[in-house]
């Protein structure tokens, strides 16, 4: 017998879409992932306290958040998988879904929850630093106590990258731009935001060769493009602004996506290009990218695939 529904995916997005069905008998199975596109949980695993998930006025640790999460799942029946998906078969009915191990299952309605990874710079120094003055999330780290009064950077040239550099103005004393090349690739009213914000100041032609401090990211050495010049720069913190990838490879092109990559599902809804598969969380939101909103749409896939399953029958 197919699943009603297979979740693939356990970040805020999954779990949410895991609660939501179970709680409507729809005994859902939750594939969540092992180590293709994240973690089982998701991004939250990789981060401490949580101060903007509403409902813990004193914050929550990440990990704890999520494991409440899935507790909540599990609690009304939610079955856990701790696999990667590594294929789909959107092709026929019931969908057919296959696991890093061989495991096949059959699904009638499908909920893809499988997030977005950050891209990195890949330095040592990076990895060695990051957590302790390094983030990938000005909304989700900018008000922390350590960037506050202290001068911050911000690497990247697109459009995320002022929103993130805008946002920390708040927050830094001072905020840099690193950008590699001698324009910045953001709409043209986004760098107008930036290049007259007076707090914001762009390094033209600069890459990140290195993140220096002991214990916490204390400068950034920096090399121009151009010339090879080696040099400085003081900063508390640091927010790669560099984009993200969506985790849809195991998909094979078989649902249509952005140029980014990004899952598209039409206005107001988490409905894609294949009647029955419904898509929930960052892999198909390149905008906001929290856990409230991945949880939000975890929820608007769980009702809609409750209610294109009870139109089927
Ligand atoms: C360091 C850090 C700190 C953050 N802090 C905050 C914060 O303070 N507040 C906030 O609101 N947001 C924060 N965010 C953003 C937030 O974590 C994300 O917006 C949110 O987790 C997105 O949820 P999601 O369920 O869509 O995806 P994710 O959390 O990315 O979860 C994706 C899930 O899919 C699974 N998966 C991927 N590929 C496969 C596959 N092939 N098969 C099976 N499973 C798969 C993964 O294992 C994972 O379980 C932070 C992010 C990071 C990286």
């Amino acid at each position: 017998m197919p699943q009603n529904v297979i979740i693939i995916g356990s970040g805020p997005a999954g779990l949410t879409a895991a609660i939501y069905t179970a709680r409507a008998n729809l005994a859902p199975v939750v594939f969540e992932g092992f180590q293709m596109g994240g973690m089982p949980g998701g991004q939250l695993m990789t981060t401490g306290l949580v101060e903007n998930y509403p409902g813990f006025k004193d914050g929550i640790d990440g990990q704890q958040l999520m494991a409440e999460m899935k507790e909540q799942a599990a609690r009304f029946g939610a079955e856990m998988i701790m696999e990667d998906v590594v294929e789909v078969d959107l092709g026929r009915r019931p969908f057919v879904v296959r696991s890093m191990s061989g495991r096949t299952k059959e699904a009638e309605a499908l909920i893809i929850a499988t997030g977005a990874v950050a891209r990195r710079l890949p330095l040592d120094t990076e990895k060695s630093l990051w957590g302790k003055g390094i983030s990938a999330c000005a909304v989700c780290d900018g008000a922390l106590p350590i960037f506050r009064n202290k001068p911050l950077a911000v690497v990247g040239g697109g459009d995320s990258a002022v929103e993130e550099a805008v946002h920390l103005t708040q927050f830094g004393s001072r905020v840099y731009m690193i950008h590699r090349r001698d324009e910045l690739r953001a709409s043209k009213i986004m760098q107008k935001r930036a290049m007259e914000h007076p707090k914001i100041e762009i390094l033209w032609n600069k890459v990140v060769e290195e993140f220096l401090g002991d214990a916490v990211l204390q400068k950034l050495k920096l090399k121009d493009t151009q010339s090879g010049e080696i040099s400085e720069l003081e900063v508390s913190g640091a927010f790669e602004a560099i984009g993200h990838v969506p985790n849809t490879a195991f998909l094979k092109g078989q649902l249509a996506t952005t140029e980014n990559g990004y899952l598209i599902t039409q206005a107001d809804s988490t409905v894609t290009s294949v009647e029955g598969v419904f898509a929930a969380g960052d892999v198909q939101d390149a905008k906001f990218r929290q856990a409230v909103t991945a949880a939000g749409t975890g929820c608007m896939a769980a009702i809609e695939a409750e209610r294109w399953l009870a139109e089927q029958s």
